[in-house]
């Protein structure tokens, strides 16, 4: 999926600084030295396999993405702290008082996919209008980045977000994970299998009337089913761009004259 770099791409030093002197001036220095240095960490850690420029993007749409949770949790009400990278993990948002019910932690969990299915659309735009490989790779990335956050299992967003309709809902996510296993065995899937494992106890044991329960996960059908409609829009469009992006990469490689991906 990855393509070398076909373009240099300039990023005005200037924005850069408004961009930095707006985070400064939301007075939490902490915050963006903690963003800051893990964002740079991820960005070096990923530079030696892919190079610096499309590490420097992928790191951007991951940031992007939590932007999305962030802005959303703080939207609601929710302290919530900065955005912390782990290379090859990705990276999160904590949320420092947890929300009250299922449709606020839907609803933080939907915004970070939804954000960054722009940040990936506006990456795709650009690689079409100036014709960058760079780019479009990059697209490739966000769009299946956003695509893989909606298996429907804790702790993916899209455990936060089928969680409306039931925490029974999870079980379905195990069959994915196990699927994906297949395709891509990888340490980081057994990572969220093992994080995963007591989510899916308890969406097994799950009783809609326990009280607890019927207060958090209260909330009217037609609210769970909006949130089960933008879910599947949005894994939908994800599911087409990711597929059409691969077949163009393909195609890009193949007139290149390397072999197919
Ligand atoms: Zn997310």
């Amino acid at each position: 999926m990855v393509e070398g770099p076909q373009r240099q791409i300039g990023y005005a030093p200037g924005t850069m600084i408004k961009a930095l002197l707006l985070l400064l001036s939301a007075g939490k220095l902490g915050k963006v030295f903690l963003t800051g240095g893990t964002m740079l960490l991820s960005v070096f850690a990923y530079a030696l396999i892919y190079g610096w420029w499309y590490a420097v993007g992928f790191v951007l749409l991951i940031f992007v993405h939590e932007m999305g949770h962030y802005l959303a949790a703080r939207q609601r009400g929710l302290n919530v702290g900065a955005p912390t990278f782990i290379p090859f993990v990705g990276a999160w948002v904590e949320l420092k008082n947890m929300p009250h019910d299922v449709e606020t932690e839907a609803y933080i969990g939907i915004a970070g996919p939804f954000v960054g299915t722009l940040g990936a659309l506006v990456c795709y735009f650009l690689a079409r209008n100036y014709d960058s490989n760079l780019l479009l790779a990059l697209s490739y990335a966000g769009f299946f980045l956003n695509l893989f956050n909606l298996i429907p299992l804790s702790p993916f967003d899209g455990g936060r977000i089928t969680a409306i309709v039931s925490p029974r809902m999870w079980i379905a996510g195990v069959p994915i994970l196990i699927g994906l296993f297949f395709i891509m065995p990888s340490p980081m899937l057994i990572l969220v299998g093992l994080l995963a494992a007591p989510q899916v106890l308890k969406a097994w044991h799950y009783d809609p009337n326990a009280p607890e329960n019927a207060a958090y996960y209260g909330v009217p059908t037609r609210t769970k089913v909006e949130y089960a409609f933008y879910y599947l829009l949005l894994l939908g469009f994800l599911a087409i761009m990711a597929n059409d992006v691969h077949e163009m990469l393909r195609t890009i490689h193949a007139v290149k004259g390397g072999s197919t991906i």
